[in-house]
C-alpha cells in the first residue's frame, strides 16, 4: 500500500500516522519526492481502514498495491479450485448444470422437473423454499416443508441439490442441503457469511444487483476467512440503465473473474434476463466465454409458476439449451495459465 502526503505535513500528525502503521505491524518505507512525501507500507494491510486514512488531513491520496482478497485471490493459489458435490463436482473439468424450478410449489411439481432436467443432463437440481420476494404480498416460498420437498426430489434421482438461505435462523433446516445459496440480495450480509464459513459446505454466492467484482470476491473472502474454502461465485445480471431486459448479464465477470480467482464461476441467465427465450443465447454465450456451469429456473407449467414464470424454461425448452450448450463446450475459451 502507498500513502501519498500532502506538501509540508505537519509533523506532529505525521509521527501519529507512523506510530499508528507501526502498530499495526507494517513497516513504512519513506521517499521524499520534489512535490510530495511518500510512504510504502509493507506487510498485510488487509487491516487498514484505506477510507480513514485517505480523510486525514495530511493524507493527499492512498493506493493499493495488492488485493484486499487474500484466499480468493488467484496470485496465491494458482491452481482452479475443484469443489466435490455428492457424485459431482464444480469448477474443473465438469460443467455443472444446476437447473429447477425457482420455488419449490409441490412435491409433484419438483419431482417431475427434477427428473426431466436430470434426463437432459443437469448435474444439480435447484428450487427455492425460503424466497427474497420484492413484495411482502408475493408467494414466499413453502419454507421448511418446500425443502423436505426438495430433498424427496433428491432421494428420487439422487440430484444434489442447491438452495437460498436467506437467515441465519434456517441453518438448522439446511443439513442435507449439498449447496447452500446465498442470493444476489444478501451479498453483503457479513453476519449471515461469516456463520456460513463455519459450516464445511460448499456456498454459492450470487453478485449483489449493483456491486464489483471485487466487492463480490471480498464476500467470498467473507467465507473462506472463517475455514470453508468451498466458494462458487455466481453472475446473475446486474443493475443498469437498460429496461429491456430484467439485468443487464456481465459476461466479462467470467473471464475477469478467472483472472482474479481461482474459484469457480457460474452464469444463471434466466435472472439475469428474466425472459425465458434470451436464455439459450446467453447460456451458449456464458458456455463459450469460460464459465464453469450454468444455473438455470425449469418449470413443468411456467405460464403457471408463483414465481418467475417468464424467465422459466419448459423442460423441453431446457433440453434444447442442453444440446446447444454441449455443443459449444469444446470450443470454450480457456484461461491462458499465468495470466
Ligand atoms: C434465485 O436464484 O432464486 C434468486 C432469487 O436469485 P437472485 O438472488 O440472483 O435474485
Ligand atoms: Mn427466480
Amino acid at each position: 500500500m502507498i500513502v501519498i502526503l500532502k506538501k509540508n505535513p505537519d509533523e506532529k500528525q505525521l509521527n501519529n500516522l507512523m506510530a499508528w502503521l507501526e502498530n499495526l505491524n507494517l513497516s513504512i518505507h519513506p521517499t521524499e519526492g520534489q512535490m510530495h512525501t511518500i510512504l510504502g507500507l509493507v506487510g498485510d494491510t488487509s487491516a487498514v481502514d484505506i477510507d480513514l486514512l485517505r480523510a486525514l488531513d495530511i493524507v493527499e491520496d492512498v493506493k493499493r498495491v495488492q488485493e484486499p482478497y487474500k484466499s480468493a485471490n488467484r496470485k496465491f493459489h494458482e491452481e482452479d479450485t475443484v469443489i466435490p458435490v455428492g457424485n459431482t463436482q464444480i469448477g474443473g473439468d465438469v460443467f455443472s448444470v444446476i437447473a429447477g424450478p425457482c420455488s419449490i410449489e409441490s412435491e409433484e411439481q419438483v419431482c417431475q422437473i427434477a427428473k426431466a432436467v436430470k434426463a437432459s443432463g443437469a448435474t444439480m437440481l435447484r428450487g427455492g423454499a425460503f424466497k427474497p420476494r420484492t413484495s411482502p404480498y408475493a408467494f414466499q416460498g413453502l419454507r421448511g416443508h418446500g425443502l423436505e420437498l426438495l430433498l424427496e426430489a433428491k432421494r428420487q434421482t439422487g440430484l444434489p441439490v442447491v438452495t437460498e438461505i436467506m437467515d441465519l435462523s434456517q441453518l438448522k433446516l439446511f443439513d442435507k442441503v449439498d449447496v447452500i445459496q446465498v442470493g444476489a440480495r444478501n451479498m453483503q450480509n457479513f453476519e449471515l457469511l461469516k456463520e456460513l464459513g463455519h459450516t464445511g459446505k460448499p456456498i454459492l454466492i450470487k453478485r449483489g444487483l449493483a456491486n464489483t467484482l471485487q466487492e463480490l470476491l471480498m464476500s467470498a473472502e467473507y467465507v473462506m476467512a472463517g475455514g470453508n474454502e468451498n466458494v462458487i461465485l455466481c453472475e446473475r445480471g446486474i443493475r443498469t440503465f437498460e429496461t429491456a431486459t430484467r439485468n443487464t448479464l456481465d459476461l466479462s465477470a467470467v473471464p475477469m473473474l478467472k483472472k482474479m480467482t481461482h474459484l469457480p464461476i457460474i452464469i444463471d441467465p434466466s435472472h439475469a434476463t428474466g425472459i425465458s427465450w434470451m436464455v439459450k443465447p446467453m447460456a451458449m454465450a456464458a458456455a463459450a466465454c469460460g464459465a464453469d456451469g450454468l444455473m438455470i429456473e425449469v418449470h413443468n407449467d411456467p405460464k403457471r409458476a408463483l414465481c418467475d414464470g417468464a424467465q422459466s424454461l419448459t423442460p423441453e425448452a431446457f433440453d434444447d439449451v442442453m444440446q446447444a450448450v454441449n455443443a459449444i463446450l469444446p470450443h470454450a475459451y480457456k484461461m491462458p495459465k499465468g495470466m
